[in-house]
């Protein structure tokens, strides 16, 4: 039986339903519910708002044999749990790719060139006419664009904005000669990339080590005229620090899709100007959700029929 904690669209829901037995949770599942649900699973398919610990591996049973995440980050996931139990565990990489790096652009350009107040001040009735000096902003050509994460997305990203004119820098565990050579982009030390860039996007997973990479300090680096932007995981930043950051004018503007404790955000980052916040949309297009679901479906299915999955983390 393979249970589909919250929703999983038709193009791996289908497949499943041709193979296995079925039980679904449903958008509005609690955890607690949720344990009840899995009891007897031999496969486990979640989204990246579905915390997988011990105590829902052991809530599944013995038998359970594969946790498929419906997402590329899987900082949802408790992998050392899976392992300790012979649990094999999977992600969607690759098929989301363009859709995030898209959205890390459009968020990019969103901030820069302050769309949110400015549509803000459209709708409310206070835009009183053609002001040369209001809402002035950042163009992409010729600013120097700093990626944190050269890796799929963070790579597709830095050629969209090279595409348009940017110098491209980075930070990555290692340094990547083919974005070298292609981009003509330069590896930095964190702090160096904050100075230099007059954009800032994040594209590393989160983890220990990335564990609010960014805060008051780091956004001060980034400066007054500087536009940070955020695809990646919300724990990467502390979101009261970029709120206080825009209020004081210690960060020219930011453009947000993730969150420190999704579905809330910070009231401080609500209230501030110069933001662009979206909800956790990356990788929302017909062509990424479908594949992938198609990969979380494919993971599944080559585990119970014994195979190798494509795309295994644990
Ligand atoms: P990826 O290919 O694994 O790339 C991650 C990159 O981060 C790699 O270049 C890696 O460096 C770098 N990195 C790891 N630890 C780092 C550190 N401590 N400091 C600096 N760089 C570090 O992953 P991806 O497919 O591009 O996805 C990136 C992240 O985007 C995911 O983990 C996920 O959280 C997020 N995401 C969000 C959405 C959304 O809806 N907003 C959608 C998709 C993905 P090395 O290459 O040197 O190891």
């Amino acid at each position: 039986m393979v249970v589909i904690a919250r929703l999983l669209l038709p193009a791996g829901r289908d497949p499943l339903a041709e193979r296995f037995e079925l039980r679904e949770g449903g958008l509005e599942i609690t955890q607690a519910e949720l344990l009840g649900l899995v009891s007897g699973a031999a496969a486990l398919v979640v989204d990246p708002s579905i915390p997988v610990d011990g105590e829902l591996l052991d809530a599944a049973g013995d038998g359970l044999r594969v946790v498929a995440n419906f997402a590329v980050g899987h900082d949802n996931i408790d992998l050392a749990a899976c392992a300790e139990r012979g649990v094999v565990a999977t992600n969607t990489p690759g098929v989301l790719t363009e859709a995030t790096a898209e959205l890390a652009l459009a968020l990019t350009l969103a901030a820069a060139r302050r769309m949110s107040d400015a549509e803000r001040d459209l709708r409310d009735g206070r835009w009183t006419g053609w002001d040369p000096s209001a809402y002035r902003g950042l163009e992409v050509r010729g600013a120097t664009v700093g990626v944190i994460g050269l890796g799929r997305i963070g790579r597709r990203y830095a050629e969209l904005v090279r595409g348009m004119g940017a110098d491209v820098v980075y930070t990555a565990r290692s340094r990547k000669a083919d974005a070298d050579r292609e981009l003509g982009a330069r590896m930095m030390e964190l702090s160096e990339l904050l100075e230099a860039s007059d954009v800032v996007s994040l594209h590393a997973p989160s983890s220990p080590e990335t564990h609010r990479m960014i805060g008051a300090a780091e956004l001060e680096l980034i400066g007054p005229r500087g536009v940070f932007v955020n695809t990646s995981r919300g724990p990467l930043v502390d979101e009261d620090a970029v709120g206080a950051a825009l209020e004081s004018g210690a960060l020219g503007a930011a453009g947000l899709d993730v969150y420190e404790k999704e579905p809330e955000v910070s009231s401080r980052l609500l209230q501030a100007p110069r933001a662009t916040l979206l909800p956790h949309i990356g990788s929302a297009t017909v062509t990424a959700r479908d594949g992938m679901a198609r990969t979380a479906a494919e993971n599944v299915i080559a585990v119970l029929e014994g195979r190798d999955p494509p795309n295994r983390i644990a």
